[in-house]
């Protein structure tokens, strides 16, 4: 009989692509994974689903979602992952994602990233690669400086730096025993980066 790590290795070498190229970019915060996210869904014309971005509309909107999450983002907290979780999980239901999608800022926590699999899994589906865009704090700290968004204080960024250090980053290891993980130099040009994330998923 096969060892679990042995079946999942099986399962996911070789066939790339095969229902599309359905993608997560992986990241701190500040690491520029909505801005590459932008050129790669412009170019394989794909929707991009960024839980961020969809938070923040709910905040605009004064929604009950919004009232939930507004406070815990301003504090650069993490939202519920059965939140989150419910929102992608809709939003991958729809049409426009059966080609393929660009999650950004999702799945950010080891529950929500066993939730996306079984989602997917349920559609017949996998994630066919993690970029993780790889940028030293040092950097992050920088580029926030210059973003100036509501969330971007130098307190809520270092406690998002935290947060994705403690909740998020241990979601490499688990992309990495699945195959699907990438690696990809987020320090450049965005053109270099640009070019590091086509190389990772062999287009
Ligand atoms: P960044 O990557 O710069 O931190 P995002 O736009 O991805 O920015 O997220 C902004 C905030 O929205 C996060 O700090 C968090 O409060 C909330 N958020 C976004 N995605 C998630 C998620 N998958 N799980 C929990 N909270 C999330």
């Amino acid at each position: 009989m096969l060892k679990p790590t042995a079946h999942i290795a099986e399962v996911h070498s070789g066939k790339p692509f095969a229902g599309g190229l359905n993608l997560i970019f992986l990241g701190p915060p500040g690491a520029g994974k909505g801005t590459q996210a932008q050129m790669l869904i412009k170019e394989f014309n794909l929707p991009q689903i960024s839980t961020g971005e969809i938070l923040r509309e709910a905040v605009r909107q004064g929604t009950p979602l919004g009232q939930q999450a507004g406070p815990l983002m301003a504090e650069g907290k993490l939202v519920p992952d059965e939140i989150v979780i419910g929102i992608v999980n809709e939003r991958l239901t729809a049409d426009d994602c059966q080609n393929g999608f660009v999650l950004d800022g999702f799945p950010r926590t080891v529950p929500q990233a066993q939730a996306l699999t079984k989602a997917l899994a349920a559609q017949g589906k996998r994630i066919d690669k993690v970029i993780s865009l790889e940028v030293p704090n040092e950097v992050i700290v920088e580029r926030m400086k210059a973003r100036g968004r509501a969330d971007d204080t130098p307190e809520t960024v270092l406690k998002r730096l935290e947060i994705y250090a403690r909740d998020t980053a241990p979601l490499k290891n688990f992309y990495a025993r699945e195959g699907s993980l990438a690696k990809v130099e987020g320090v450049g040009t965005l053109e270099e980066i640009y070019a590091g994330i086509k190389h990772a998923i062999g287009r």
